[in-house]
């Protein structure tokens, strides 16, 4: 349990301290006997057999996908009293961040352990409960969720798929094609989005088998080759009315409550993806020599692995703080809440904006790795015999499935402005206050704290007041109409995203000094110096891009002076710090923190 139960996008108008938020040096006993037993299994299991798992040799993934059910690492989130261990948020994040090293498996895995898994355990009945639930989470059974259609993708609500009640009142009658769907050509259950009425947008839960429901063809796909990706066809599928998942018309709740965890989870992820790719990355460096030296000695390709660390620490951070985020907000909930879908969509619901954070974070983390991964192993990296041609093609996905980046971007502020308006959280008091603060402020008369990440804390609070000085103008100069302006919509995402990740860092970090002190933190200290100094400017840039979008003449000129004296900054010595967090994977041969 962390100290304070934060309400969501609070973040940006509340200035928390480090003891408030989880970070991954408070894992207990337990959670790390998890990320062991995960870990292990990928390691020992899943990677001698990624060429046999993408090449799609029979048995292979469903072998292990057994073996993953008998560890127990399928049933994190299935409660006990159906057969899974019922384990806590960060327990998942921990298991799918392992997972997320597990190159086409984590396809698998991820869309099993998440959507084609939750939907029953959040709005199943209690016979469905009984019925499906022990074997998902021994993997006895695999899940598959299908909503995305031919004609209807990031606008899920526009599906086709059409369910019509049988004259007894017995049976739907679903009949429709979707597409693109994972897990599809061994999936024992599907829940399948389709509209009863031609408008009332409803769930279903259809076994394999249920005559009607036919798969097609593997689809051939950049990366996740091991993964299987198929339509999926309905014709004239008669659903008993029992398999209803939860009620008629309301499947939209199922859908983007269980949307917000695969978002959060694919930001756990894309971790053990990242952390791989600079694993691969320095173990090849070290050892590739070059002019008679390794390439690891080399300041370019130094900087290249401390770039990925140090951004990968900050997403780390996030994700581990939104996973005590959902803890805390879980613990609050009675164990008949516990057992209410609507309760329980409700308390992730909460954290919408830090989830999607979480997924754009984690995905450009992970591709920005990926891509350095290949850079760092030259041509050898281009070659499909080394892991690191994999590595960029699998990540590829993650920006486009649980909802595109894009869709993401424009979920953030507009989630938050929302929230404003209804008032639970005082964003416009809080942007008003700036806009007046800004007219007597001047950075002279700051006093930076004089203690390890002093500096830093001060730009994170500068980087909220940008945030609050930008949303606060876009909603008084747009109003409604801001939904239409998705460049600064983007733009507004983007620099809440730098800040939940760089406040992520700081506290982190700060929490981790109180613990062994100073010296013992230099790493930690290093990179999130590096990822304040990286972001902030762009951040500043990003701002002047908005407000000369937003305003012109003197006005135009007043808010860029607020924004230049708020983004006032003296840089360290970036080259000085990136060079410490090199330094240390390169000691340890490993994403060290
Ligand atoms: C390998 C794979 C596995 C998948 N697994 C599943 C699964 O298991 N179940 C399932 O239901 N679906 C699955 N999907 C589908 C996936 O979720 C969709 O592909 C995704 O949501 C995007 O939809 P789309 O492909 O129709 O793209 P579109 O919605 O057509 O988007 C095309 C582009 O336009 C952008 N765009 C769209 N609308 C807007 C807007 N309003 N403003 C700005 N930009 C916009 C998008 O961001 C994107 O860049 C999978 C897809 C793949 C490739």
């Amino acid at each position: 349990m962390t100290k304070k139960l934060f309400a969501g996008a609070e973040f940006l108008v509340t200035d928390p301290n480090p003891a408030d938020i989880f970070t991954p040096e408070d894992f207990t006993e337990e959670h790390r006997l998890i990320r062991d037993t995960a870990r292990d299994f990928v390691k020992d299991d899943i990677e001698p057999n990624a060429e046999r798992i993408d090449a799609k040799e029979e048995g292979v993934a469903l072998g292990l996908f057994a073996k993953a059910g008998e560890l127990g690492l399928l049933g994190t989130d299935v409660p006990e009293e159906y057969g899974g261990l019922g384990l806590d948020k960060v327990s998942t994040t921990i298991v799918t961040e392992a997972f997320g090293n597990s190159g086409s498996f984590a396809g698998l895995h991820g869309a099993h352990t998440g959507i084609g898994t939750l939907p029953i355990v959040w709005f199943g009945t209690e016979a469905h409960k009984q019925k499906y639930l022990a074997k998902l989470a021994s993997g006895e059974w695999i899940g598959a969720y299908c909503l995305t259609e031919s004609g209807s993708g990031s606008d899920a609500l526009a599906a086709k798929a059409k369910a019509v009640l049988s004259a007894d009142g017995k049976h739907y009658i679903l009949n429709g094609e979707k597409i693109f769907i994972t897990n599809a050509g061994w999936a024992n259950t599907f829940v399948v989005y389709a509209k009863v009425d031609g408008d009332k947008f409803t769930g279903f839960l259809i076994e394999a088998g249920t005559p009607g429901l036919t798969t097609g063809r593997e689809e051939h796909k950049l990366g996740m080759h091991g993964s299987s990706t198929r339509t999926v066809i309905l014709e004239d599928v008669k659903v008993p009315v029992e398999n209803v998942l939860y009620e008629v018309g309301k499947g939209h709740k199922i859908a983007f409550n269980v949307l917000n965890i695969g978002r959060w989870k694919l930001g756990a992820g894309s971790l053990g993806g990242a952390k791989g790719a600079i694993n691969g990355s320095i173990q090849y460096a070290k050892q590739r020599i070059q002019f008679d030296r390794p390439i690891a000695s080399f300041g370019m390709i130094r900087a290249k692995i401390a770039d990925m660390t140090m951004r990968t620490y900050a997403a780390e951070s996030a994700v581990y703080r939104l996973a005590g985020m959902l803890d805390d907000r879980m613990a609050t909930l009675s164990a008949q809440d516990k057992k209410n879908g609507e309760k329980l969509a409700k308390a992730v619901e909460e954290y919408a904006v830090e989830c999607s954070i979480a997924k754009v974070l984690g995905s450009e983390v992970l591709s920005y790795c990926c891509d350095e991964y290949v850079q760092i192993l030259g041509g050898y990296g281009y070659i499909t015999e080394y892991p690191a041609e994999r590595y960029y093609r699998d990540s590829r996905i993650n920006r486009i499935w649980e909802g595109t980046n894009e869709i993401n971007r424009m979920l953030i502020p507009g989630t938050i402005l929302r929230r404003a308006m209804e008032g639970r959280v005082n964003l416009l008091g809080a942007a008003q206050a700036v806009a007046k603060e800004l007219i007597e402020f001047s950075p002279m008369g700051v006093q930076i704290p004089d203690e390890p990440l002093g500096l830093q804390g001060h730009c994170v609070k500068m980087m909220k007041k940008i945030a609050l000085m930008l949303a606060g103008l876009a909603a008084q100069k747009y109003g409604p109409k801001l939904s239409e302006e998705q460049e600064i919509l983007a733009g507004l995402a983007d620099t809440v995203m730098d800040i939940f990740a760089a406040e992520s860092a700081v506290l982190r970090t700060r929490k981790i000094i109180a613990t062994v002190g100073a010296d013992k933190a230099k790493g930690q200290i290093a990179a999130t110096e590096l990822f304040i100094d990286t972001t902030l400017p762009i951040l500043e840039q990003r701002g002047k891009r908005l407000l000369t979008h937003m305003e012109k003449g003197d006005m135009l000129r007043t808010q860029l002076a607020g924004l230049r004296k708020l983004a006032k900054y003296q840089p360290i010595d970036a080259i000085d710090r990136s060079r410490i967090v090199a330094d240390l994977v390169t000691e340890r041969e490993c994403y060290p923190f």
